[in-house]
């Protein structure tokens, strides 16, 4: 099972309100990061959003511009999410 099958399973705080995790106004943006951070799948979350560079939203309580610089700062280079396997 990838990573990436990880974040669907029950008991992600997200399930219940996941427009949540892709708004854009910095009050909803903070909220959803605030929810994460109580997240039981923050960790697996996180590490597949790095691992991926085209997810949007919010993972693992990181925006899109704050996975690019946590990458930048590792060097990892990110996969795409659409390419073929
Ligand atoms: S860490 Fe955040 S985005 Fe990831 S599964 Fe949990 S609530 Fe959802």
């Amino acid at each position: 099972m990838s990573d990436y099958v990880l974040i669907f399973v029950p008991g992600r705080l997200c399930k219940d309100d996941p427009d949540l995790w892709y708004a854009l106004g910095p009050r909803r943006v903070a909220r959803a990061k605030a929810i994460c951070a109580r997240c039981p799948y923050r960790e697996p979350c996180l590490r597949t959003a790095l691992e991926y560079q085209d997810v949007d939203g919010i993972w693992g309580g990181a925006d899109p511009l704050e996975r690019a610089a946590m990458r930048a700062q590792s060097g990892r280079t990110p996969r795409s999410h659409y390419a073929a396997s």
